[in-house]
């Protein structure tokens, strides 16, 4: 990923500026940010990786951060919340209404909508299902077995129905934890090559 040097550097001169002088605050605060966002802008076309997923979302996420600081720029200028005052320096900070006609600091609007307890009202859904059984997986020991069957990775993996890289995966540190459907392939394919479990768990 990017070194985010630009963002670093912005909130060093934000601070600097916070002790010097309290008008021109907002003014050079956002000086910096546009600098840095300059900044960061060029280092991230620079470096972005186009094959890399994880560079495009950091890129998409930055060009709307910065689409976003647009719409402030049109709403609250100087960064002052017109509910209660407050200069608020970072996007973060703000929400803005869906038509992008309002904008309010985040802690203003969390406060303007919170329902009061005596006016909610239990839903009755299926958001969420019944926890979901994984196991911990003991690699080393998984490994040792296929050692004793004499098999391969490879051939452990064609019979348990997954690839080569998946069986390497699970005997490696990549793997935190299997869901059920896996762990019974795991036993079935041992019990195929000779080695039923009878399994100890510490
Ligand atoms: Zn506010």
């Amino acid at each position: 990923m990017q070194d985010r040097g630009g963002t670093i550097r912005c909130h060093k001169e934000i601070n600097i500026i916070k002790t010097r002088s309290e008008f021109k605050e907002a003014e050079e605060a956002m000086n910096a940010l546009r600098a840095a966002e300059e900044y960061e802008v060029r280092e991230t076309l620079k470096k972005c990786t186009w094959a890399d997923p994880g560079d495009i979302a950091f890129y998409r996420n930055d060009k709307s951060q910065r689409n976003r600081r647009k719409i402030l720029d049109g709403l609250v200028k100087d960064r002052r919340c017109p509910v209660c005052g407050q200069l608020k320096i970072k996007a973060k900070s703000w929400v803005v209404n869906r038509f992008a006609t309002m904008a309010l600091c985040r802690s203003c609007y969390v406060r303007v909508r919170e329902v009061p307890p005596d006016q909610r009202e239990t839903v009755s859904v299926s958001l969420y299902a019944a926890p979901i059984e994984r196991f911990e997986l003991n690699i080393e020991e998984l490994t040792k077995l296929r050692t004793r069957a004499n098999v391969s990775q490879e051939e452990f993996a064609r019979v348990a129905g997954w690839s080569r890289s998946r069986q390497r995966d699970l005997e490696s540190e990549r793997v935190q934890s299997i869901g059920k459907e896996t762990l019974e392939s795991v036993l079935d394919t041992l019990a195929h090559f000779g080695l039923i479990v009878s399994n100890n768990p510490d």
